[in-house]
């Protein structure tokens, strides 16, 4: 009990540090700018953030989200985005354990972040984001396989599953779906086998429900542009988490 308390904070703690480099991520690569090295600075004074105010949430709650120079105010996005990320480290630990595929799905859902927050303030997805992820699907299928006889056309299927009929209906629908979600959607199923099928309804459920909200509320129209990047890594999150018992071709854990 006392252990599982003690492990719980260190995943959160672990999640929290991630998170803050997620934001350099999120900051960094939309402008090209390299995310490893540099210090981080204060974008309206320019100050260098000193180490122990550039704590993950902590820092923020401190500062009551101002720098401490200026008294510039800090995007709340910053400490979102790190408890998010250690929420979601601990919803994996509960469901996965202290495990490899803990730490394969850990990071699919920092990387998500960052191509979600990246679409949501600039509606793109990095390429070299989804080539990362392309990478960390192949090494997961190659562990999958190696650990639990998943056969390899698994993640062949994977691919192409929601990517392909994405591309159909991307030809009818040109304005609102874009490469980059197939993109998006063919990485995810390379990670997470036929599944990605669900993810996909999830993440359209999710992206309709929310589009008819806004209809309804600000009397916005079915031109007003949401991203889809965020819904479908939602609707990728759900799927892996609670995914497993519907599917029959669910991911083996
Ligand atoms: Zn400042």
């Amino acid at each position: 009990m006392i252990e599982n308390i003690i492990i719980s904070f260190i995943v959160l703690l672990y999640g929290l540090v991630i998170g803050s480099f997620l934001n350099v991520c999120i900051y960094r690569i939309p402008i090209g700018k390299s995310v490893v090295g540099g210090r981080s600075y204060c974008p309206h004074c320019d100050t260098l953030i000193p180490w122990y105010l550039n704590i993950p949430v902590f820092s923020y709650l401190f500062l009551r989200g101002r720098c401490k120079n200026c008294r510039g105010l800090i995007s709340p996005v910053y400490p979102a985005v790190e408890l998010l990320n250690g929420i979601l480290y601990l919803i994996v630990w509960f469901t996965y354990g202290l495990s490899l595929e803990s730490a394969f799905l850990a990071m699919l859902l920092s990387v998500l972040i960052v191509v979600s927050f990246i679409d949501w303030q600039k509606r793109v997805i990095s390429n070299k984001l989804v080539v990362f992820l392309l990478g960390l699907s192949v090494l997961h299928g190659v562990y999958q396989s190696v650990y639990f006889g998943a056969a390899w056309y698994t993640w062949v299927i994977g691919f192409f599953a929601a990517s392909v009929p994405l591309f159909f209906l991307s030809l009818f629908f040109p304005d609102g779906l874009g490469g980059e979600d197939i993109k998006l959607m063919a990485a995810a199923g390379l990670f997470m086998g036929p599944p990605v099928l669900l993810a996909l309804f999830l993440g359209s459920l999710y992206a309709g429900l929310t589009a008819l909200l806004l209809i309804t509320v600000k009397k916005g129209s079915l031109k007003s542009e949401i991203p889809f990047g965020p819904f479908l890594s939602l609707g990728i999150f759900t799927a892996m988490i609670f995914g497993g018992q519907i599917f029959l071709f669910a991911v083996p854990v």
